[in-house]
């Protein structure tokens, strides 16, 4: 199943391009806009001020609203009546406009763009698509373009059906709706941090199509490569993890909270090597981590960390590349393991330890949630290992490390949190966050 979001200002050809795209590639094509442009025409029609949000909300419940697919066109039926190109005018662009920014009116909407997207390959285009209605799209575009380009191309497609308006009317209409649209404060238009950048000011039609199905191309075939590593990992961890949890006699709790599919950020407290094996061991999905290439060319232990969920990463003296990868990897979906210590802290209590910010700045950039693990080694008798407990806490979901805008102070912040929770779920005395020791690493 492969869900292509686009969003992006009107007029900047997202309909059109999506139909093509749809039709290219054999799935359907959803317009969300004209979802809230019947809404709109329904308040026009019956003398309700689309302004008036309590209008609009108390007749919410007045009407039936449908969408239907008839030979792979999007109907939308009012009532029972086919709305067509009766929803296409200007004063409907802006009633559409107006009642979109009311929140009852989106909440009304938003089962029913979910439920399609569930149960259908498909391009759905709108505002909020690839931010709120599928966070988890496989590929998304921000299709936009300078306003005075976007305005010529909505202007010759009124004209072509007939209408007198002026170029500069659409100009001033586009420009009032692209600041409502962008300053609402509920699901604005904005680029969502993963979806792709395409101003098509100068791209064509048939340009801007081709850069879409080539990106859904890629994404196929990393999908394709995703699936291959992932059997070829789970058919390793069948072995592996019994063997781990045998040898360093592993004890786990919370596997309950770990989340089974999406990118995830697992951040634990370092104690030794063996941390990502003995995680691993816990988890019933992929761990991915990142080591030094040179590591690979070790024989035998290089082609075992492969199948075994490790990265390559070209250190070069520098950390950029290791934060380019984990930002990558959980946005591609994967289970992503973290050490905020970056040093090895065997049998320390991990408040008295240094920690680094680049783990909030990798939750910022990814957009993902984070998994805390407290690793807590425990006194064993008989054997020459100590027991490891490995304990998964609750996930901590991105919108609660507050960030805002980014910067130091927050991804540091953010940092502070997640081993916070790393430090309460091994039931440590936890000293208050300032004493952790000074990370300056970005
Ligand atoms: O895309 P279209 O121009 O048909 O959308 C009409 C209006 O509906 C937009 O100006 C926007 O205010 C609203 N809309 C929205 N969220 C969507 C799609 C459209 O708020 N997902």
């Amino acid at each position: 199943m492969i869900r292509i979001a686009i969003d992006g200002p009107g007029g900047a050809g997202k309909s059109t391009v999506a139909k093509e795209v749809a039709k290219r590639l054999g799935i359907i094509y959803v317009d969300t806009g004209a979802l809230y442009r019947t809404i709109g025409l329904w308040m026009l029609r019956h003398g309700v001020d689309p302004k008036n949000s309590d209008g609009v909300v108390s007749s919410l419940g007045h009407f039936t609203l449908e969408l239907r697919y008839i030979d792979g066109r999007q109907v939308i039926l009012l009532d029972g009546e086919d709305v067509g190109d009766s929803i296409r005018t200007p004063e409907v662009s802006m009633a559409a406009s107006a009642v979109s920014a009311i929140p009852e009116v989106r909440a009304y909407l938003l089962d029913m763009q979910r439920g399609i997207a569930k149960e259908n390959s498909l391009i759905m285009d709108g505002r909020d698509i690839g931010t709120v209605i599928i966070p988890d799209a496989e590929v998304k575009i921000f299709l936009t373009a300078k306003p005075e380009v976007r305005a010529n191309r909505r202007y010759l497609e009124l004209q072509s059906r007939g209408s007198d308006t002026t170029y500069e009317a659409v100009l001033a209409e586009m420009n009032e709706r692209d600041k409502n649209d962008a300053e609402r404060a509920i699901a604005p238009c904005v680029k969502a941090d993963d979806a792709f950048l395409l101003d098509n000011s100068d791209i064509d039609f048939d340009g801007t199509v081709d850069i879409i199905i080539k990106r859904v191309r890629k994404c196929e075939e990393s999908l394709e490569e995703q699936r291959k590593k992932h059997t070829a990992y789970m058919k390793t961890h069948r072995w592996m993890a019994p063997l781990v949890r045998w040898m360093f006699h592993v004890k786990i709790r919370g596997a309950e909270n770990i989340p089974a599919s999406g990118g995830v950020i697992v951040c634990a407290n370092h104690v030794a090597i063996r941390d990502v094996f003995v995680i691993a061991s816990g988890m019933n999905r992929p761990l991915n981590y990142l080591a030094k290439k040179e590591l690979f060319k070790v024989p035998f232990i290089g082609g075992l960390m492969k199948k075994c969920g490790a990265v390559s990463i070209d250190r070069g003296g520098n950390d950029v590349a290791a934060l380019k990868t984990a930002i990558e990897l959980a946005r591609e979906g994967c289970a992503v393991a973290l050490f905020p210590q970056g040093h090895r802290n065997p049998g320390v209590n991990p408040v008295d330890t240094v920690i680094h910010n680049g783990t909030g700045l990798i939750a910022y950039r990814s957009g993902k949630d984070v998994l805390p693990v407290c690793i807590k080694l425990k006194k064993f008798k008989y054997a020459p290992f100590r027991r490891v407990e490995v304990i998964f806490g609750k996930v901590i979901k991105h919108s609660e490390l507050g960030f805002t805008n980014g910067g130091n102070e927050e991804y540091r912040s953010a940092t502070e949190k997640i081993f916070d929770e790393i430090v309460r779920l091994g039931g440590y005395d936890k000293l208050p966050s300032e004493k952790y020791g000074e990370g300056g690493r970005q």
